[in-house]
């Protein structure tokens, strides 16, 4: 009894304590009150409610010191605007990926994927422990941005079409959405690559606009309803093995901060970081069926023919970004020499673990 009591007695006094605390931190007027432009639809599956999660883990790991409200593409700028938006003050935080701004420069593309290039697992070690996310931060810092790794699909499908891929000869003239490198290396291939907001897929690929698409993967594409525009659902995501979803701050902004609020900020993208790649490959698993036995998508991988010609490509697309400018050449020698070693590690653990 005296045991009970005195378990009871600590409880009631940790809960007299803990009870105003947290109300008094609800009730307090937050110190910041932020805008997250994203390019993705509001909430939308794994993306959208991947900004929404990290909004919300700024907001709670401050007690509620910095507010964050997340608009959905063209709900305060265009999905394509929000770089410029955050860089110039008009928002707080953006929530993109890197290789949309290659407008801006091409090095860019590197900090979210690259064809044939690492997966999350391996984009993330390089980010964090391989001088990754600094050489990030030096792209960004002419424009006024602090970006962070906020997020990651993991590897992607290969995309949607209405006509067999036998060859590479049939991605011939084919109009396709398809950003970043990969889109380059299509066009080498005599396709043409076209970009397009993730919202305004499907009716491209339903009207015609558009010959065929990738989005990302059974989960978001599912979302879409992209396998009532199209016929064949190719596999791998040979464009994007991994690609990562930032986060980038106005540096201003930012460095303004406290210095807790600024470790809570980082912090929050990247516990951000791995919570969307949990949430894709948990989600994948079950799209997957739902695409294959409710709608009997056919599924079928790319010809190992087509992938070795468009590997041979990528390499070239790759390594002709590196002779652009020292900082091109600098981005593209730190993440080809970590994929190297990464390829070493691999071909004794994850690949001859994952052929058992
Ligand atoms: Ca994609």
């Amino acid at each position: 009894m005296k045991r009970r009591d005195f378990f009871k007695n600590i409880s009631s006094v940790a809960l007299l304590g803990a009870i105003p605390s947290i109300s008094k931190s609800q009730k307090l007027k937050p110190e910041y009150n932020w805008k997250m432009v994203t390019t993705w639809p509001k909430n939308f599956p794994g993306l959208g409610t991947g900004a929404q999660y990290l909004a919300d883990t700024i907001q709670k790991l401050s007690g509620g010191r910095i507010k964050v409200s997340v608009y959905g593409a063209g709900e305060l700028v265009p999905a394509f605007e929000i770089f410029d938006a955050v860089s110039q003050g008009v928002a707080e935080l953006g929530h993109g990926s890197a290789y949309y701004w290659k407008g801006k420069n091409d090095t860019f593309q590197f900090f979210s994927t690259v064809p044939f290039g690492m997966t999350a697992n391996e984009m993330n070690s390089w980010l964090y422990k391989g001088g990754g996310l600094k050489l990030w931060e030096e792209a960004y810092d002419s424009f006024n941005l602090l970006p962070m790794a906020a997020g990651n699909t993991g590897i992607q499908m290969g995309g949607w079409f209405n006509k067999e891929i036998n060859s590479l000869s049939d991605l011939k003239g084919l109009k396709m959405r398809i950003p970043g490198l990969g889109g380059e290396v299509l066009r080498r291939a005599g396709g043409t690559p076209v970009n397009l907001p993730g919202g305004e897929l499907f009716t491209a690929l339903k009207t015609g606009t558009i010959d065929a698409t990738e989005w990302v993967s059974p989960y978001n594409d599912l979302a879409f309803g992209l396998h009532k525009a199209a016929k064949y659902y190719y596999y791998p995501g040979w464009h994007e093995p991994g690609t990562t979803l930032e986060c980038f701050i106005n540096k201003k902004v930012f460095s303004q901060l406290p210095s807790d609020l600024q470790h809570i900020v980082k912090g929050a993208a990247k516990i951000a970081n791995i919570d969307m790649l949990c949430d894709f490959i948990s989600k994948n698993n079950d799209a997957l069926e739902i695409l294959k036995n409710k709608h009997k998508v056919d599924i079928r991988p790319y010809p190992e023919e087509v992938l070795n010609e468009l590997y041979e490509i990528s390499k070239d697309v790759v390594k002709e970004l590196s002779v652009k400018s020292n900082f091109a050449k600098e981005v593209y020698d730190s993440y080809s020499s970590f994929k190297d070693k990464t390829k070493n590690w691999n071909d004794i653990s994850i690949k001859p673990y994952l052929n058992l």
